[in-house]
């Protein structure tokens, strides 16, 4: 059954005061050493626009203010701009639940999942050809996945990348390197 239009405006009301929230705080600048690790839940950082656009493009949700980004199983993480300046800031587990409750209705299956399983796995599995992000934090290689290689370790993977590394890309978020199923069907392997 359709929500009447007034519960609609309602829950528009109340997600808009719980963004307002959200980005409300001292934002910590990207390059500060004094800095908490990078996205601490709960604190606003400033970030660059190439780390704001590679989160972009793995969003989830968005709206005219703000949009979120994150993993089936890994935190969900809300991010903006103001201007020139980009913003980003990981929700905690409180948090995400009444996010995902204003934004999925009243899944609680769902915003669960992303609380429960938040750092169990230790393996963080990317597929080559395709930006999926459902298996971020797993505890196994699912046997549907082939040609999977070990790219760094879980450490590693957290270790915070700064934009001016040469070395380092902020996108290789992944333990594990493979092919998915999905693009076994489409690429080969
Ligand atoms: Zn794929």
């Amino acid at each position: 059954m359709a929500s009447p239009p007034s519960s609609i405006r309602l829950r528009e009301a109340e997600l808009r005061g719980l963004l307002a929230e959200l980005m409300k705080g001292e934002p910590v600048r990207l390059d500060d050493s004094s800095k908490p690790p990078w996205f601490e839940p709960g604190i606003v950082c400033e970030v660059d626009e190439s780390i704001y656009a590679h989160f972009h493009s793995t969003s989830f949700w968005k709206n005219d203010i703000a949009f979120a980004s994150g993993a089936r199983f890994g935190p969900l993480r809300l991010f903006w701009r103001n201007g020139d300046a980009y913003f980003g800031r990981e929700l905690t587990p409180a948090e995400t639940l009444r996010f995902i409750q204003l934004n999925l209705g009243d899944n609680i299956q769902e915003a669960r999942s992303r609380i429960t399983c938040r750092d169990t796995g230790r393996i963080r599995l990317a597929c080559i050809h395709c930006d999926t992000g459902d298996y971020d934090g797993v505890n196994e290689i699912p046997a549907d996945w082939v040609d999977v290689d070990e790219f760094q370790s879980y450490e590693q993977s957290l270790d915070e990348v700064t934009p001016d590394d040469p070395t380092r890309s902020p996108t290789e978020w992944y333990t594990h390197l493979g092919v998915c199923p999905e693009c076994q069907r489409t690429h080969g392997r």
